[in-house]
Formats: C-alpha cells, structure tokens, sequence
C-alpha cells in the first residue's frame, strides 16, 4: 500500500471520462469479434490532408540548419520563439489585438495549461480562504474536474435550456445566478464545448468577463475547437479578448495531439505568473511541434485546412447524424438534439429519460453501439438535477455509415425504453 497524501489520492482519482474510457477498452479487448458502432471517441480522426501538412514541414525540418538546435537545446521556459512570433502575427492580423511576445506561452498541451491556471488562481490563498474555480455553464470538458487538487475547489452553475424547436435545444449560462466576488479565483468554460458543441454567444462571454473584471478575476477561455485553428464552428464566431482574458488554444485537434501544444495569450501580468508555473513543473514545452506548427502558421496553410477541410468535414458530419435522427427517431419521445455549433461532438438530451444515463450506456452496448454517458460532464455542480443522468454524448468522429447504423441501434433503444416505463 502507497502511503498517499491529499492531493496523491485526489490525482489517483480515475475521474470523468477515464473510468469510461477504461470499460470500452475492456469491451473491446474482451468482446472483439463484435462490431460495435464506436460513438465514444475523443481523439479527433488523422485526416490526410492534415497529415500531409505535418508531413511535409517534417521533412523540411529535418532537412533544415535549426534542426540540432530545436531539438538538441533546452529552450525559453515561455515556448519556442518564432512559434510565438507566429501566434502574435496570426492573432493580430486575425482579430487586431496588438499582442506583443509578452501574451504567449506555450505549455505541453492545454490540459497542464489548465490545471497551472486552475491551480494558481484558485484553492486555499494565503489567508487561508477557499477561491473558487468556477464553471459557469455545464455540462464542460470532464478533464476540469481533475485540474483541481481538492473536489471543494469545482464550483459549477446549471445552465438554463432554451428549446430551439420540438426536437433541439441550447444551453444558456444563467448569468443572473452567478456570483463573482473575492471567493472566486478563476472562470473556466470551453467555447465552442465539448461536450454539447454549445457556443456561448458573445454577449454571454462580454457580460461574464465585464463581471469578473470588477473583482479582478481572470476568465479562462478554453479555445480547443475555435477558429483560427481548428475552426470547428459551425455558425460565426469571434474570439471574446479582455485584460482578465486567458485566451487558450490547443493544437491537438489539427492534428498534433501527440506534440503536446497549448499556447495561452493573455496579460503580461497572467503570462509571467505561468511562466514561472510551468518552469517549476516541467521547465518548458517539446519544441519539435512547435517548429512545424510556426512554419505552419506562417505559410497561411494551418488556418486554411483549418476551415476548407477540417470545419467542412466534421459539420458535415454532424449534419448527417441530425437528418438520421428527424428520420428515424421516434417523433412522439421528447429526444433533444443540442444545436450544432461546434466541436466533434453531438449532445442528446432525452427528458424525462426512464432510466440512467449509465443504465442507457449499457443498453445501447448490449445492442452494439458504445456511447459516453453524460453524467461525466458535470464536474462540480452540487444541486440535484435530473437532467444530468438523462444525456449522452456521440463523437463525430465514427464514419458516415457507423453514424447511420448507430442512430438506427439508439432509435430502437430508445423507443424501448420509454415504452417500457
Ligand atoms: N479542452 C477541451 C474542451 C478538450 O476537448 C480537450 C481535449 O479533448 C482539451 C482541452 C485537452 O486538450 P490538449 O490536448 O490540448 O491537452
């Protein structure tokens, strides 16, 4: 036995998504020959034009002087310097927001970004006060609830729902209920979302960072799936910016989430503070990624196969599984489709769901068709909700015709189960 102090037991914690992702490995090692329809994915497809991009600025890299030097030498614990130039130009020429290389750092993907802001900003203070970090709208990104290093950290606001239409709806954040004061250290939300592929409007965003400016609070953009890259947005969308904004990109879902590469741009003042963070935790980013990724950029070309091919592939995606379900759901069970606005990801909500979200999860493998139960995205909301066990999540990354034959296996179950009750 590991004798574990609060914060080991905490990070052993198989949280969220990752006790899931452990029973569909078991599935799949244990029950092979069957032929699941595999709706569960989180990891984003390898595209080939994509990959032909990587591919091609590997070549030239490792064909170029810097070579040694990029790889052979310990860097800037900031990131590496002409992929920060990249983003500065990128995001100035983008959206005019004169960032200057003191707004960049480059951490091993977002998700340690993540956890040193969550982890800087809020927990116990000085004082001895608990801050919060506050999720203002669920349900988020499950991998929020293991950034913490004590569940009491996670404060999370229900959202309200809009129904769009008999068969759609959105979340909204209830600003109204949200409280910003000296407990809050950090607000953290995902934009477009994973899980539901909800796009807080900008006003939404305006109003929460103008909230938090008053109490000097920073607001934590996670930008995994917005535009420049990888522009997996399905309506408009611009990039909300502030003095307590923590702009956060990822480059995994461009095709490097092997490279480890997340850049946070944000105040001086936000970016020295992580900067010494990350020094501490892991002195600074592999620096391989980040020279393709700089040449990338620069070329124009990761921007252009952001939008012409990695944002047309996955909305069509998503609109191939919404015309299946108006065709083949059963039109008098009150199923929801979450509009899509973004992501890889289609959420359903379906009210008044006769059992449990984990229960559907089981039912629907039993008929051969793996979804992630939605329960997951809730970190931190602490009210009682039915809504919570009544959704789940499919990832647009199965094929066109697994999507087809997988709303075919849920419209059957579903309408199984309401009868049932
Ligand atoms: N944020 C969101 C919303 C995500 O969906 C993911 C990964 O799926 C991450 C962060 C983590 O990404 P990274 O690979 O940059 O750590």
């Amino acid at each position: 036995n590991v004798q574990l102090s609060k914060t080991g037991l905490k990070m052993s914690e198989l949280t969220g998504v990752r006790s899931i992702m452990k029973d569909i490995k078991e599935t799949n090692e244990t029950d092979k020959p069957r032929d699941y329809v595999n709706v569960s994915a989180g990891n984003p497809l390898v595209l080939p034009e994509v990959e032909a991009l990587w591919r091609k600025y590997a070549h030239e890299l490792l064909d170029g002087q810097e070579f040694g030097e990029i790889i052979g030498r310990y860097g800037s614990s900031q990131g590496y310097e002409p992929f920060i130039d990249a983003i500065v130009h990128w995001f100035n020429a983008e959206y005019g927001w004169n960032l200057t290389k003191h707004n960049v750092l480059v951490t091993p993907g977002s998700q340690s970004l993540y956890f040193m802001a969550a982890n800087a900003f809020s927990g116990p203070d000085e004082a001895g006060n608990q801050r919060s970090l506050v999720l203002p709208l669920c349900p988020d990104y499950t991998g929020y609830g293991g950034v913490v290093l004590s569940k009491d950290v996670l404060k999370t606001y229900k959202p309200t729902l809009d129904i769009k239409a008999r068969h759609r709806f959105k979340y909204r954040p209830d600003i109204e209920k949200l409280t910003i004061d000296k407990s809050v250290g950090a607000v953290l939300f995902s934009r477009p979302c994973n899980p539901s592929g909800n796009l807080m409007t900008e006003q939404e965003v305006d109003r929460i960072v103008a909230m938090c400016a008053e109490q000097d609070v920073p607001v934590i953009i996670d930008s995994a799936y917005a535009p420049p890259f990888p522009d997996m947005v399905f309506t408009d969308m611009t990039p909300v910016w502030g003095e307590n904004v923590i702009h956060c990109v990822s480059l995994s879902k461009v095709g490097l989430p092997g490279e480890r590469i997340g850049v946070a741009i944000a105040s001086e003042k936000y970016i020295q503070l992580l900067e010494a963070f990350q020094s501490n935790m892991n002195i600074h980013s592999s620096r391989f990624g980040q020279a393709l990724a700089a040449r990338a950029i620069m070329s124009g070309e990761l921007a252009e196969v952001s939008t012409n091919v990695i944002k047309t592939f996955y909305h069509k995606r998503f609109l191939i599984w919404e015309s299946a379900l108006d065709r083949l759901m059963p039109d008098d069970v009150p199923w929801h489709l979450h509009v899509g606005e973004g992501s890889i990801f289609a959420w359903m909500w379906f009210k008044d769901l006769p059992i449990s979200d984990a229960e559907l999860y089981v039912e629907l493998k039993q008929e051969g068709m793996i979804v992630v139960p939605g329960s997951t995205f809730f970190s931190g909301l602490n009210e009682p909700w039915s809504h919570i066990k009544e959704c789940i999540r499919i990832s647009l990354t199965a094929s066109e015709e697994e999507l087809e034959r997988g709303v075919a296996i849920l419209a059957k179950v579903i309408a199984r189960v309401y009868q049932r009750a």
